[in-house]
């Protein structure tokens, strides 16, 4: 159900893995990140990811609580 395809837009931007927005966040072919916490501003989400190789890997997506 987690998308664990690449998020890395053509930009270099860490795209949201449930709402496909583009975060703030940049990330490169040569990023390793462990468990970074990746907060979108478009869903308001917190997600933690790993990146490695230009791959993100979600390990999981906290939606937004109202
Ligand atoms: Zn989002």
């Amino acid at each position: 159900m987690l998308n664990t395809k690449s998020v890395i837009d053509i930009n270099g931007f860490v795209r949201c893995p449930l709402c496909g927005g583009k975060t703030r966040q940049k990330a490169r072919n040569d990023t390793y990140l462990k468990n970074f916490p990746l907060f979108c501003p478009k869903c308001k989400c917190n997600s933690l990811i790993d990146i490695e190789g230009g791959k993100v890997i979600v390990q999981s997506i906290e939606p937004r609580i109202d």
